[in-house]
């Protein structure tokens, strides 16, 4: 028998989740026990749409309508990872997307705040939210390039398209020692980037070849 805690339903697809976790993730070097956790208790199948279901926990992003995609597993560990969500942080994220990666920021964070353009995405998005028992979200609908700056400011930010140039507002509105990760560059050809922000300083570390969709905006790609 399947344990029903927080997000997890008797029936649902634990045992898959869990060699998702050890097969994509801790393979791949991952650590993080916070991450693992919630990427072993948070239903992914929630969030893909019906025709791939039987490929919610592949090793690939999959498209979900819009021209969009919900990020491969692997991906979405790695950034959260990176990004070192901590219990007390209040976290933007740009790019809701299906909301599968507001859900595991969301089991970190104090509170998420998730900006997407599209609204139907947003309302889906926020829907399955719910039915995997989180509920410290603030779901937005607008230009996420320009952050969402009377929620901030923000210990950590997490962008999931890809932007032409570091958004200048993102920026802005991290706190003092804040951290964002996010996807530079143009299509096809993409870095993972950590900014650290020390004050005034900001810190950039490369850390990925990676391949999303594009932050369409004024800070990012023209619409
Ligand atoms: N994290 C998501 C994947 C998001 S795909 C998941 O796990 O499912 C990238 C998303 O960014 C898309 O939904 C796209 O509509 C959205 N997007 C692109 N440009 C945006 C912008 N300027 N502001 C907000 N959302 C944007």
């Amino acid at each position: 028998m399947i344990g029903v805690g927080s997000g997890e339903k008797q029936g649902d697809r634990a045992a898959e989740r869990a060699v998702m976790v050890e097969t994509q993730l801790v393979s791949r070097g991952l650590r993080d026990v916070r991450v693992l956790e919630a990427m072993r208790t948070i239903c992914r199948e929630v969030f893909v749409p019906a025709p791939y279901l039987e490929d919610a926990y592949a090793d690939r992003a999959l498209a979900v309508g819009y021209g969009q995609t919900i990020s491969q597993p692997y991906i979405v560990a790695y950034m959260t990872e990176w990004l070192g969500v901590e219990s007390h942080h209040h976290v933007l994220e740009v790019g809701t997307g299906t909301g599968y990666q507001t859900a595991v920021l969301a089991r970190l964070a104090r509170t998420v705040v998730t900006v997407e353009r599209i609204a139907e995405l947003s309302e889906t998005a926020r829907a399955r939210v719910m039915e995997v028992d989180v509920a410290n979200v603030t779901f937005l609908t607008g230009d996420g390039g320009l952050g969402a700056k009377e929620f901030g400011p923000f210990d950590r930010i997490m962008v999931t398209a890809a932007a032409p140039r570091t958004p200048r507002a993102l920026l802005e509105q991290l706190t003092d020692d804040g951290r964002m990760v996010l996807p530079v560059g143009e299509e096809g050809d993409q870095r993972l980037v950590l900014v650290e922000r020390r004050g005034d300083r900001f810190d950039e570390t490369n850390l990925l070849r990676v391949r999303f969709v594009p932050l369409l905006g004024e800070a990012g790609f023209a619409e």
